[in-house]
């Protein structure tokens, strides 16, 4: 019994006369370490509304939905930071590695639970065949980058990266006060393909009857 009491009191010496472990915090800002797991922020400008992290997320701090009522159609992807749990899944699987980050911001109390969730749109993109919805048209756009010359053989790519090219108006010549629809859906799901249609944006589906089909 009386070692283990030395022990302590050796203990307690020494923490009186060792530097503070914590932090003044809030009197001072705390600074956290360099890897530091802490609210998950989107980089819009890499983000391309794939999904990918909401499908790895495992608390549903992370969902999307598709809104077909909207005009033009989007996809909602919504942040509920309360209910994350700062595990990384979203980051270490974000389709362009860079969508969306851990920051370093750990102070996230707050009296309202509304005030944790933020929401993005991305614009989405249909089949001009069948209706069907594809991805967001961000998502076809990085992949026709991503792929360089290759995707030169996929003329849906293609019109997605013309789409995005000529959507200022004064990108259109004659029409310095319209909006340019290229890739506007018209849907005729039941219409028998045609070899004009390898000029549109087609869901796998439908690009694959095509192939068979001509
Ligand atoms: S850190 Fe984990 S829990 Fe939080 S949003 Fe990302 S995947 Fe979901
Ligand atoms: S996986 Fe990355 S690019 Fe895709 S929606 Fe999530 S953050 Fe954006």
């Amino acid at each position: 019994m009386r070692l283990p009491k030395l022990r302590e009191l050796k203990e307690a010496v020494t923490a009186v006369f060792s530097p503070r472990f914590t932090t003044r915090f809030p009197a001072e800002p705390c600074v956290v370490p360099e890897r530091y797991r802490g609210k998950p922020k989107f980089d819009l400008d890499t983000c391309i509304g794939c999904g990918a992290c909401v499908n790895v997320c495992p608390t549903n701090a992370l969902t999307q939905i598709n809104d077909i009522e909207a005009d033009p159609l989007v996809r909602k992807i919504t942040l509920q930071c309360d209910a994350c749990i700062f595990c990384g899944n979203c980051r270490d699987n974000c389709t362009t590695e860079t969508g969306i980050t851990l920051s370093n911001e750990w102070d996230l109390a707050a009296m309202d639970r509304e005030s944790f969730i933020e929401t993005h749109e991305f614009e989405l993109q249909i089949c001009e065949k069948c209706g069907a919805i594809i991805g967001t048209k961000k998502h076809l756009v990085w992949l026709y980058e991503k792929l360089g010359p290759l995707a030169y053989t996929n003329p849906s790519l293609l019109l997605a990266k013309s789409g995005e090219l000529l959507t200022k108006p004064q990108d259109i010549q004659g029409a310095p006060n319209t909006v340019c629809r290229v890739g506007e859906p018209q849907q005729q799901p039941d219409r028998v393909a045609e070899t004009s249609d390898f000029m549109r944006i087609l869901c796998p589906k439908c690009k694959c009857e095509l192939n068979i089909q001509l």
